[in-house]
């Protein structure tokens, strides 16, 4: 039974860890929180009290964290997985970080440690139904290792070349989704402002060319789709404040790279204002709310 330790067992770890534990893998688990630490307990994982602990009998590191900050404190110095886990142990390190920060990470593994930035998209329904994306950086050999698990938890892994490449395919993924929902929100303001039913007007572009997958899926306008936020009061789903964290990683990666993103900036700056009035804890789909004037 292939060991595996993971790192960071909340909203998205948890039900990866879940799946990997229904697979057949023994998986030693930590995180910061008792209670995420109960619910994966609950779901066959065996809670260590450390990350040195999860990663020290591993053949494979898996962690979901917040930000690139966390990753770089659990991945490096004493304690951490590189200095804890085997010599020739597989690290999938699949939070939505920074470039430099997964870089950083790749480049301190020793010896014949391997590590992949593996950021992911389909959201906390994805990662319970084990169809989540993964994006992956970094050797090719290494992918090949992972794609037994990326099959368990996921519908889909892409290698996208040199490590952290996973991370700029994410950033720009998460752009265009920010930009799309803006668009969809305009237009369908725009729409029913002007006497077309929202319905109506779902269903004309939906089978025209301004279709996009936010407007089919995560449309903000209630009643339009059935399963999206908009009809459980823009209960996320996937919360705005994590959107405008990966628009501004999207932003970061366009500036080190002299790129021009106007649109991705505006995103970002829209996606700002909405999370200072107090929702970003709110789906992200709800700043049709703030486009159109309204309380939400
Ligand atoms: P979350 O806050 O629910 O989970 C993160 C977990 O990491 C928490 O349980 C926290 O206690 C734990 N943690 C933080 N620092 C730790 C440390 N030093 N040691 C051990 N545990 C630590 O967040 P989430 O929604 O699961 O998101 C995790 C990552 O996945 C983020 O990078 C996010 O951007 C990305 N992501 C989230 C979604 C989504 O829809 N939620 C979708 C795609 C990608």
């Amino acid at each position: 039974m292939t060991s595996v330790g993971f790192i960071g067992l909340g909203n998205m770890g948890g039900p990866m860890a879940a799946n990997l534990v229904a697979a057949g893998y023994s998986v030693h688990g930590t995180d910061l929180s008792a209670e995420n630490c109960a619910a994966a307990r609950e779901q066959g994982v065996t809670i260590v009290d450390s990350v040195a602990d999860a990663a020290a009998s591993a053949a494979i590191v898996v962690s979901m964290l917040p930000d690139g900050a966390a990753v770089r404190s659990v991945y490096e110095g004493a304690g951490g997985v590189i200095a804890s886990a085997p010599e020739d142990a597989l690290m999938l390190e699949c939070s939505t970080i920074d470039v430099d920060s997964a870089r950083a990470v790749a480049a301190a593994v020793r010896g014949r440690q391997a590590v992949l930035d593996a950021p992911v998209s389909g959201g906390v329904e994805g990662s319970k139904a084990g169809k989540l994306t993964f994006m992956v950086g970094g050797d090719a050999d290494a992918f090949a290792r992972a794609k037994p698990l990326f099959d368990v938890m996921g519908k889909a892994a892409i290698h996208a070349g040199q490590a952290g490449n996973g991370q700029i395919a994410k950033a720009c993924n998460n752009m265009m989704l920010g930009i799309c929902m803006l668009a969809t929100s305009e237009a369908f303001t725009l729409g029913e402002k002007q006497g077309i039913d929202p319905e109506t007007l779902y269903q004309i572009i939906s089978q025209a060319s301004g279709s996009c997958w936010a407007m089919l899926n995560h449309n903000p306008v209630p009643g339009v789709v059935e399963t999206a936020a908009a009809n459980r009061d823009y209960t996320p789903g996937f919360a705005a404040g994590m959107m405008l964290k990966d628009l501004r990683l999207a932003q970061d990666a366009a500036a080190n790279a002299n790129v021009a993103s106007p649109l991705g900036a505006e995103a970002a700056a829209l996606y700002g204002v909405f999370c200072n009035q107090g929702h970003g804890h709110k789906d992200y789909s709800g700043i049709y709310k703030m486009l159109r004037g309204e309380d939400l």
